[in-house]
């Protein structure tokens, strides 16, 4: 028997994740859900952010699989998502994408797979106020975490038959810091010597993914630019509501959706499930359940070969629950 701690979080949370238990129950598995509050809701409802049940739920399953959860811009506390990534280590945030069905792209051909560092950078968040006019931000990169999220990169490849891996930096600009990233994935590099190591700036990079974005494999690179590229690449297959996500740790792993609490849409069962659907899919690989991770995958990719399965993300009519159903169905 799997447990498994929920955190469904707010905006479209509720709504996703009711919607992929739903379907990963009509798998059939020893799964057993323990759902825990944390974010915006549980500190309008109680005074916490993330509390002490829910952490203590993550530390006795260790495997997690949650909603987005609101942070405010601009001001407020500190994002529930990066101190869960900082607490447990969970310092590889793996990101793929890939086109399915026959969701509108301008590009047939993409398959690939984002590597970001998940622990430290610009995202760190430690910032000073100087005065009225000044503010300073501290990007932090360290060797030890680089040579982490670097590996965690190469092993992929090498494991699913890739033969290149794009590290991604600004190392023109910040000398030190992306410079010590940069010569770290280097260093790596000559552990795996049957997978090319190409390098590019991340302005260029965009470009480049823009323009041809099949050329790609496998991305590595920082926090905020992978965060960035993320919703770049979501942009190139149809949007945000197809992209899942991993954040893996030592011990602890934490499956969520690349995309936010989608306020706009938040309870009007317009949601697409299909992107935390996706990311229990990794989950269930993650645990070994390969076949059932399979049939979802596939499940999903099917009802997505027909328009008139289309949630309203992706320009069609149906509903959050209608789309959990005809999943079900083709499951
Ligand atoms: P967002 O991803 O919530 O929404 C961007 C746009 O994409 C919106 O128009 C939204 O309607 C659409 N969209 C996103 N997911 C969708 C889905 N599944 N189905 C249909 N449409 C979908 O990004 P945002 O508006 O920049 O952020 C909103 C909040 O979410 C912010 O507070 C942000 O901090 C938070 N956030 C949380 C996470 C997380 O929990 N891991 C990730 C990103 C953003």
């Amino acid at each position: 028997m799997y447990k498994i701690t929920v955190i469904p979080g707010d905006g479209i949370g509720e709504e996703v994740t009711q919607s992929v238990i739903q379907m990963v129950d009509s798998l059939n598995l020893p799964i057993e859900w323990e759902i825990v509050s944390a974010g915006l809701n549980t500190y309008n409802n109680t005074g916490e952010l993330l509390p002490e049940s829910a952490l203590n739920s993550i530390e006795t399953n260790k495997i997690v699989l949650k909603g987005p959860i609101t942070t405010p811009i601009g001001y407020g506390f500190k994002s529930i998502n990066v101190t869960l990534r900082t607490k447990y280590n969970l310092y590889a945030n793996i990101r793929p994408v890939k086109n399915l069905g026959v969701i509108d792209s301008k590009y047939k051909n993409i398959d690939l797979v984002i590597f970001r560092e998940n622990t430290e950078d610009l995202y760190a968040g430690i910032e000073e106020k100087i005065s009225d006019n000044e503010c300073h931000s501290l990007k932090i990169i360290t060797k030890s975490a680089t040579l982490k999220i670097a590996h965690e990169a190469f092993k992929y490849a090498q494991s699913m038959n890739k033969t290149k891996v794009t590290v991604v930096t600004k190392a023109n600009i910040m000398k030190l810091t992306d410079g010590l990233f940069l010569n770290t994935v280097r260093e790596v590099a000559l552990d795996y010597p049957n997978i090319e190591l190409e390098e590019l700036l991340i302005d260029n990079m965009c470009m480049q993914l823009v323009l041809n974005p099949s050329r790609y494999q496998i991305i590595l690179t920082s926090n905020l630019y992978g965060d960035i590229l993320s919703d770049l690449c979501a942009g190139l297959i149809g949007g945000l509501g197809l992209v899942p996500s991993a954040n893996i740790g030592k011990d602890i792993a934490l499956f969520e959706a690349v995309h936010g609490s989608a306020l706009d849409i938040a309870g009007a069962n317009k949601a697409n499930p299909t992107a935390l659907a996706l990311s229990a899919a990794m989950m269930l690989d993650y645990i070994g359940e390969n076949l059932a991770a399979k049939k979802l995958k596939n499940a999903l990719n099917e009802v997505l070969c027909y328009e008139d399965n289309f949630t309203y993300d992706l320009g069609g009519n149906l509903s959050t629950s209608d789309f959990t159903q005809k999943v079900i169905e083709t499951i």
